[in-house]
């Protein structure tokens, strides 16, 4: 049977759009009526491509596949893992964002601060009105990051990790690549913040426009930049990758810093997002124009 994938994804994408555009949620919360993101990249995935098995290989067996999360929270409905789609999407930060926490150097500037939490509570919401949105059209949907047994689990490998991942989700739906910093680097760059569904409906998946998972980073495709290395004032990142814990250790004290500076109970960091080459494009340029011109890399080799 043919798949009536068109009019389903473009019906999902208004969805999104129209929600970013109409809510009142969508708001810095600074008087102003700034909203905390004006658009958003949408991609899709199967809850049957081989990546969510790949996911549980490399981060962990706690990670869930698109079919353990929608089978836990919408038991009854007997579907199969290629039943279902991952609806993901990237929320990039708006330029006079980004332009206020370039200038940062220890602790984010008030904007950052409030898309971190205003612009987060925003995109909680966008889940439940995708979910609710999706089940009025007699689709069963679950947003993973939002149900009750969603985890942080401690790992030998990353430090910490969790029962499921936005980035890895948007990677998977062909949204972008990861960079030395485990930022996601997307066609809008790597300061952004994403979210996801999953639901019973079948579309055509996205294709991923990478053959490899670094393929947007120039510290990995050429060995040059590492500029995020020198952005980050705790010295989470370096030519070995990131290191989660420093990271979350400086995240916790900008609590007091956002606080006592600007008045206003939040938190962020984002300097490794800003002032950097990944900031609002994909720097590797081959990669950047092949995906303008809507080329696809070649498969990669079956396995053994
Ligand atoms: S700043 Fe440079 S090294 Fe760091 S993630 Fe971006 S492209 Fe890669
Ligand atoms: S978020 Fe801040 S502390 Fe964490 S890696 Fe980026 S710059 Fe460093």
């Amino acid at each position: 049977m043919e798949k009536d994938c068109n009019i389903t994804k473009n019906r999902m994408k208004g969805i999104i759009h129209d929600f970013i555009s109409a809510s009142p949620l969508n708001t810095m919360g600074n008087g102003t009526d700034e909203p905390a993101w004006d658009r958003a990249l949408v991609g899709f995935a199967s809850g049957a491509d081989q990546i969510w098995q790949q996911y549980k290989e490399y981060v962990g067996a706690f990670h869930w596949t698109p079919w353990e999360v929608f089978n836990q929270h919408c038991p009854g409905k007997n579907v199969s893992a290629d039943q279902l789609t991952v609806i993901s999407w990237i929320l990039p930060q708006r330029a006079s964002v980004r332009k206020s926490n370039r200038s940062h150097k220890e602790y984010p500037s008030e904007e950052w601060a409030r898309t971190r939490v205003l612009g987060e509570e925003f995109n909680a919401a966008l889940r439940r009105h995708l979910v609710e949105s999706l089940e009025l059209a007699g689709h069963a949907a679950v947003a993973p990051m939002l149900v009750p047994n969603w985890t942080i689990v401690k790992s030998e490998r990353f430090s910490y990790a969790s029962s499921w991942s936005e980035r890895h989700a948007a990677h998977a739906a062909g949204l972008g690549t990861f960079g030395l910093c485990d930022g996601l680097i997307t066609a809008h760059g790597k300061a952004m913040r994403t979210g996801s569904v999953v639901a019973h409906i079948s579309v055509e998946p996205d294709p991923r426009p990478y053959a490899d998972h670094h393929a947007y980073c120039l510290f990995y495709a050429d060995g040059t930049c590492g500029k995020c290395i020198d952005r980050c004032p705790a010295g989470a990142i370096t030519v070995n990758g990131h290191d989660k814990e420093k990271c979350r250790l400086h995240l916790a004290k900008t609590r007091e810093y956002v606080k006592k500076t600007y008045a206003y109970e939040g938190y962020g960091c984002g300097l490794c997002q800003v002032g950097v080459p990944c900031e609002r494009i994909i720097p590797v340029k081959a990669a950047g124009e092949a995906l303008k011109r809507g080329e696809l890399p070649p498969p990669p080799p079956p396995l053994a």
